[in-house]
């Protein structure tokens, strides 16, 4: 059995396998791609002190920095369910499909979280051409010009109130017939002269020339009216699923399936310390990923030297 198990192998995960092989703790760091969501992506430009890198390169600099350590690494896994010890200080059990299993004294949990898709035909096809999920990331590349957001909830509103800042025009579309984000915001995002609202708006398309997004087809629900808008960007904002469901019953989630963790990682069962993405904690970005991961390698190291084996 390993000391330590890391289960993802995104930013969050490496830097805590990283902190805790820096402190000669046995660690395994399984998952089921190297580099985490940042394989899904092109330019990076928020990576502090690193102004621009690309997702594969950066992935490839994780890969290689893990490396230089003794952690053993484990690829294509997939975690189905973790499994506490039945003593305290004992071996947790982290089950992988039907008949693989591995052991350790203390698990960190880093399974990221995944962006919903609108599923409409022109989405994949113009994904980083256009289409994107993060306006902390991307909004800078739309400067000047027109863009949508979808979705009128908290993050879509939040996207529209950043992105008139950056942009020309930022048309939101929401599919019910009201936006659910938060009064303050709202009343916020409505003071703003370059936001437009759409409601009851289906999206049906995303327009392109081939290289680049032009432009997004929706339906008005309300006369069954085909339109389309012009634009250069369009920003998905209709949630982001942590990738969490292998946990539920195990550890507690927030309403959103978050894990639900403090700033150390702690989460619900002591031992597991959760990190990234799939945490409660705020802001998902790759810095903060990485700071949290260190919290939580360090704290499942605190762990091991204040928990005696049975
Ligand atoms: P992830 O990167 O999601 O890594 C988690 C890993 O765990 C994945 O490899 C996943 O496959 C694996 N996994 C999931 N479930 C299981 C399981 N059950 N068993 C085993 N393994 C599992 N952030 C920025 O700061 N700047 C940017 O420019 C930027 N651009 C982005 C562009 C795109 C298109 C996307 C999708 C995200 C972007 N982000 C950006 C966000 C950033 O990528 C994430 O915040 C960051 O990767 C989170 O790191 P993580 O380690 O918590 O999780």
């Amino acid at each position: 059995p390993y000391e330590v198990l890391v289960v993802g192998q995104g930013p969050a995960g490496c830097a805590a396998a990283i902190y805790l092989a820096r402190k000669g703790i046995n660690t395994g760091l399984v998952g089921e791609r190297f580099g985490g969501q940042v394989l899904d992506t092109l330019g990076i430009e928020n990576i502090v002190s690193i102004p621009y890198t690309e997702g594969p390169r950066f992935a490839a600099a994780l890969e290689e920095h893990v490396n230089a350590y003794e952690i053993d690494v484990i690829t294509s896994q997939v975690a189905t369910a973790l499994v506490p010890p039945s003593e305290p200080g004992g071996l947790f059990t982290v089950n992988f499909g039907d008949d693989a299993s591995l052991r350790a004294r203390s698990v960190v949990v880093a399974t990221g979280a995944r962006w919903r898709n609108m599923g409409v035909p022109g989405e994949q096809e113009y994904r980083n051409k256009g289409v994107t999920y993060c306006p902390h990331c991307d909004g800078p590349l739309f400067k000047g010009k027109d863009v949508a957001v979808i979705g009128g909830g908290n993050s879509g509103i939040e996207a529209a109130i950043d992105l008139a800042g950056i942009t020309r025009h930022v048309t939101v579309l929401e599919f019910m017939p009201e936006c659910k984000a938060d009064d303050i915001l709202l009343d916020k995002v409505r003071s703003l002269p370059n936001v437009t609202i759409i409601t009851n708006a289906r999206t049906t398309e995303v327009l392109g020339d081939g290289s680049r997004v032009t432009g997004l087809g929706y339906v008005d629900r309300a006369t069954d009216e085909a339109r389309t808008v012009e634009i250069a960007g369009v920003f998905v904002q209709i949630g982001l699923l942590p990738n969490t469901e292998w946990l539920k019953g195990t550890l507690d989630l927030t309403p959103r399936g978050d894990i639900v963790s403090d700033p150390r990682g702690a989460t619900s069962v002591e031992g597991v310390l959760a990190a990234g993405d799939c945490s409660s904690t705020p802001y998902k970005q790759i810095v903060v990923a990485q700071g949290s991961g260190a919290a939580a390698g360090l704290s499942a190291w605190d762990y091991l030297i204040r928990t005696k084996a049975p």
